[in-house]
């Protein structure tokens, strides 16, 4: 029952208890000291008072015996009267002290004995007078005789008794105060044996209280210590009442509101709202949870082109699409695989335990599940994905190395236009010295440390110098002459190539304007990159470039790559048509490396194409690449383009496209890359031989 009370009755109770135990206590204290101090008042008022009359009984007898001595002894009858009036006064006061001794209530036996005192003091004051009388009438020799006979008795016997009395009444007083101080020293017991038991018992009810206050507020403290550790299944004890049930109630809430919360923010933290699949951190912390020696693979697969049916068909259908490839994905992995949405398109599979061949065996299962039409809106949409795969441990140990290879990985597939590619195949992003490199760049375009080289091209039918390519290259001031591959692709990926291109450009326009003031007919081109063929400015930029430098527009070619066309088709194609517009002209680079077919490269503004070097190489002694290469001659001769083929380094291959009709060739075997005056000198040379 107590138990079930609250902290304020509980209190309340227990002080109620305390306070009426100190009443009781001083209740009985009082009540005790009452009746010893009643009893002192008793013994003071009584017993000392009984006690000193019969003690001037027996005095004023001795002093009427010594003066009725006196009285016998004196002859002389003036003198005697005297004395009779001293022994009145003594009798008087005698009669008075029994008289008032005899009005104290005393116990029968003790009245006894006064009535036989007040009797033997009649008798004495009788036989006291009549020895007076006889001193008078016979003479003090006969009333000597007679007090000696009979006074003298009765008078001892008087002393005697008076004395006895009042030593009982002494020894009454004295039994009265033994029990006085019996009583006082119980009721001091009495008070002591109270006031421990008080002690006790309130110290027993403080205990009692402090247990049941203290032992739930220790479990609720323990409670909430618990809530804050995270452990939200812990039972909450029931049934409390008052304020420790309510204390109690309050923390199950705080329980459950917390834990949802936590539910709440858990799923925002960890969970992709559009697909329900795990998101990139979720991911990380899976991975990294994995045991260190577990080997597998790490894949990430993306949406080809992507973008532009999100801007075409509307974002809501763009959702709808990311959560159908997310749900086919998980129809093929199964649940011993994860699969994450990172951001936008991307999503990411750990595939524990795979190997290169099963993880390419099941890839290939979700690719072909993903490629299938996906019906939305009466739609049916066919998309393309490409995925990257990282193995662990051999690529890589933590999550960050393994996604960034299986990016790499991801990006060359893109590039290649293949649908899987693993980071193993494709080499590490940029080592250390070539991030120094990359954060270099900026300064060592504003220290003029960027220079330009120009490769001829070599017109086969009147073998002369028609045309040549401007490559970049950066004379470092510490690491020497570096080459464009190993600072260009960095450039892309950081945005920076929006700063180089228009200053390749600045300086090639300057440069072929100066040799085409000065008389030689060679057209100059200059490379664009992927992000040059996005940016808005560009066709702006070179106009106005072309204008003020005064060189003719189609003295200018700009060399595009396949890839660069690829990344927004529209806007690319949009800026082609302009550039063409200007009269300036257009090259496909590296032909053969992307997977552009020739009916595609017909639909473009371009006039020129490049064959790619991986086919140039060894054409004379190499039946495919020289069945490549013969087959691209005739197209573009059908399509009316005219051919550079690259990097061819031997005469035999030189002999070989010129038999096959080539127009243009650029390789070691015309010339390298030489700097400006090198180049005018050389051309010279070479077109008046
Ligand atoms: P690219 O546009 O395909 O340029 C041709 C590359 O082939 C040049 O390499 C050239 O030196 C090399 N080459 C020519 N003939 C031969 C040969 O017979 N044998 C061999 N082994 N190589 C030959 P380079 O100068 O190292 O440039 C590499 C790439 O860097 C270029 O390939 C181009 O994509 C890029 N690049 C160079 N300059 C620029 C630039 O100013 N802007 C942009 N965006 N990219 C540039
Ligand atoms: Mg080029
Ligand atoms: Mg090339």
């Amino acid at each position: 029952m107590f138990k079930t009370m609250s902290i304020r009755t509980r209190l309340i109770l227990a002080f109620s208890v305390l306070l009426s135990l100190l009443v009781a206590v001083a209740a009985v204290s009082l009540q005790r000291l009452d009746n010893l101090t009643a009893t002192t008042q008793n013994i003071v008022n009584f017993q000392a008072r009984r006690a000193l009359l019969a003690q001037r009984i027996n005095q004023h007898a001795q002093a009427e015996a010594i003066i009725l001595l006196n009285l016998l002894q004196t002859t002389a009858r003036d003198e005697r009267v005297k004395l009779y009036a001293a022994l009145d006064s003594e009798i008087a006061a005698s009669g008075k002290a029994v008289s008032d001794l005899d009005m104290t209530m005393l116990s029968a036996q003790v009245q006894g004995e006064i009535d036989h005192v007040s009797d033997l003091r009649q008798r004495y004051s009788v036989l006291l007078q009549e020895t007076v009388e006889l001193i008078e009438i016979e003479g003090t020799a006969s009333a000597r005789i007679y007090f000696e006979d009979r006074t003298h008795k009765v008078l001892n016997t008087l002393l005697f008794d008076t004395k006895s009395l009042e030593e009982h009444l002494q020894q009454m007083m004295q039994s009265e105060l033994e029990q006085l101080k019996l009583a006082a020293a119980r009721a001091r017991q009495l008070v002591i044996w109270l006031a421990v038991a008080a002690l006790v018992i309130g110290a027993l009810l403080a205990w009692f209280i402090a247990r049941g206050i203290v032992m739930p507020v220790r479990s609720a403290v323990t409670l909430a210590r618990d809530i804050a550790s995270g452990h939200y299944d812990l039972d909450v004890p029931q049934g409390q009442r008052g304020e420790i049930g309510a204390l109690l109630r309050a923390l199950r809430t705080m329980r459950d509101s917390i834990a949802s919360r936590e539910a709440k923010i858990l799923r925002l933290a960890y969970v992709d709202p559009l697909t329900n699949l795990p998101n990139r951190t979720r991911f990380t912390e899976l991975f990294e949870a994995r045991t260190a020696t577990d080997s597998g693979a790490l894949v990430l697969l993306d949406i080809n082109r992507f973008a532009p049916i999100n801007n075409a068909l509307g974002h809501a259908v763009g959702d709808r699409l990311l959560c159908a490839v997310a749900t086919r994905i998980l129809g093929v992995v199964g649940s011993d695989n994860t699969v994450a949405r990172l951001w936008a398109d991307q999503y990411a599979l750990l595939l524990p335990g795979a190997d290169r061949d099963s993880a390419t065996a099941l890839m290939r299962q979700v690719i072909d599940a993903v490629r299938a039409p996906v019906p939305i809106d009466g739609q049916r949409l066919d998309i393309e994905v490409s995925t990257g795969i990282a193995l662990y441990p051999q690529d890589g140990q933590n999550s960050t190395t393994l996604l960034r290879r299986a990016g790499l990985a991801l990006a060359a597939a893109k590039r290649r236009h293949e649908v899987l590619e693993f980071a193993t195949d494709w080499p590490d992003g940029p080592s250390p010295s070539q991030l120094s490199l990359i954060g270099e760049m900026r300064e060592a375009l504003q220290r003029g440390e960027f220079v330009i080289y120009y490769q001829p091209k070599l017109h086969l039918a009147t073998h002369k110098i028609t045309a040549t390519e401007a490559l970049i290259r950066w004379r470092h001031p510490s690491k020497g002459m570096i080459p464009p591959m190993q600072f260009i692709p960095f450039a892309e990926q950081t945005g920076f190539i929006r700063d180089i291109t228009p200053w390749v450009l600045r300086q090639v326009i300057t440069d072929a304007a100066q040799w085409t003031r000065d008389g030689l007919v060679v057209i100059a081109s200059a490379n664009l990159s992927t992000l040059d063929l996005r940016c808005r400015g560009l066709v702006q930029d070179v106009a106005r470039m072309l204008a003020e430098s005064g060189l003719p527009p189609d003295r200018l070619c700009l060399e595009i790559t396949e890839s660069a066309l690829m990344d927004q088709p529209d806007l690319a194609l949009q800026h082609l048509n302009d550039l063409s517009a200007l009269g300036l002209k257009l090259s496909i680079d590296d032909y053969g490396t992307g997977q552009s077919s020739l009916a595609y490269v017909k639909t473009l503004p371009v006039n020129e194409l490049k064959i790619d070097r991986a086919f140039v190489t060894a054409v004379d002694v190499t039946p495919k690449n020289a069945a490549i290469v013969r087959s691209t001659l005739l197209l573009c001769q059908e399509l009316g383009l005219s051919v550079v083929a690259e990097g061819a380094e031997t005469a035999e291959e030189l002999a070989w496209l010129t038999v096959n009709h080539c127009d243009l060739v650029q390789g070691y075997v015309v010339a390298k890359p030489m700097p400006l005056p090198e180049f005018l000198s050389w051309v010279e040379k070479f077109n008046a031989s």
